[in-house]
């Protein structure tokens, strides 16, 4: 009998539910897959606050545990905000109830791509950040010591989480290394020539590195990474690091990338998985129907390369790179895309384009 996977959808706020959509459609209209999909809704974000006073509520949290996978679109208003100032970001809260400690962030620049990067003709680049998502500089986020002429935040990196990140990092350079797609190289992106909790990071590092003999590991420093993923991008396989770190050069990834509206990403656990777009709800386009739904459509595919690996279902993994190389083609050849992109496609023309090359 055909598997059917349980998806938690969190349709999320502004341009949320208008790239959520047609990114359903596409997987509905994917075939081969030998597996259905069953959607199931759940209430959250900005609006569902502003609408209940609860922007999480504990039924959703329960209901996407129990999902097989997760699906996130952009969540968060900036006008809509807790009595504290703090914007809502429910996403945030999912990834720590649920210990979703490696943010995946792909950087990829296929032939063809608009990019900031001078690229030789025909040079592409293809690397991926996993940045730890539990902890770091975020561990105070919801009690900051604020006082009236002073203010601290406090990083925390735990031997526990570090060494599951690391781990997983690991296991990710020697994925891509088997299917062709990079050299089997960790970096661990750092501080430690000034803060000791990244001496101590560094050193769990080190010490799972033995582990895997087949991988090479190497370090640099947070600001010459910033500096040498705009210089040499293409020397970087997978690199690994902290929260807050990771928070900034995923943007900056993404804007290699040729902007926030191609940037995918997932958050994973050991039991549970989120993808969304590395955007937020871009409340300045919301509603004209012209966000770019790719970011959205490309974290889909990684959710059915997560499914296949979880599941050992070879169709799932054949899925997720067609759905893929599907978007690349179509950001290389640009023929239905969206304004930010250069193009006057509506999302929804934009995502059906798509549906179109994988038929
Ligand atoms: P957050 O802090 O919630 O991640 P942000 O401050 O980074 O959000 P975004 O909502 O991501 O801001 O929007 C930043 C800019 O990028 C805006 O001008 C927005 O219109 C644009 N943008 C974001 N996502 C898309 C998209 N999918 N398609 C087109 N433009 C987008």
């Amino acid at each position: 009998m055909t598997k059917t996977f349980e998806i938690a959808i969190f349709q999320g706020d502004g341009i949320g539910p208008e790239i959520m959509a047609p990114t359903l459609a596409v997987l509905e209209s994917m075939s081969g897959l030998d597996c259905a999909f069953s959607f199931k809704d759940l209430p959250a974000g900005a609006e569902h606050y502003a609408r209940t006073g609860d922007a999480l509520p504990e039924a959703s949290m329960q209901a996407a545990e129990a999902a097989d996978a997760i699906l996130l679109s952009a969540m968060g208003m900036p006008s809509i905000r807790y009595p504290n100032g703090q914007e809502i970001a429910p996403q945030l809260d999912l990834r720590e109830r649920m210990g979703l400690f490696a943010g995946v962030r792909p950087v990829r620049i296929a032939k063809g791509q608009p990019t900031p990067l001078k690229l030789d003709h025909g040079q592409e680049v293809d690397f991926v950040l996993v940045r730890e998502s539990t902890e770091g500089l975020f561990h105070s986020r919801k009690s900051p010591d604020v006082r009236a002429n002073e203010a601290y935040e406090t990083m925390k990196i735990t031997r526990e989480t570090s060494e599951k990140l690391f781990r997983f990092t690991f296991e990710l350079a020697r994925q891509r290394k088997a299917a062709g797609r990079g050299p089997g190289r960790v970096t661990c992106v750092d501080k430690a020539n000034v803060l000791g909790a990244f001496v101590f990071f560094r050193e769990v590092f080190d010490g799972v590195a033995q582990d895997y003999p087949d991988l090479n590991a190497d370090h640099t420093y947070v600001d010459a990474t910033a500096l040498w993923m705009v210089e040499k991008p293409e020397s970087f396989d997978v690199m690994v690091t902290e929260n807050m770190f990771g928070d900034i050069l995923s943007d900056l990834g993404a804007g290699l990338m040729g902007g926030l509206g191609l940037a995918p990403s997932a958050d994973i656990g050991a039991q549970n998985a989120v993808f969304q777009p590395c955007h937020g709800s871009a409340p300045d386009i919301a509603g004209k129907g012209m966000a770019n739904p790719f970011a959205m459509i490309l974290s889909a595919a990684m959710m059915l390369d997560w499914l296949a690996i979880q599941h050992d279902h070879a169709p799932l993994a054949a899925g997720g790179t067609a759905l893929r190389e599907a978007v690349e083609a179509e950001i290389a050849q640009r023929t239905c895309v969206t304004p930010d992109l250069g193009g006057t496609a509506t999302t929804d023309e934009a995502a059906a384009a798509i549906a179109a090359r994988l038929t």
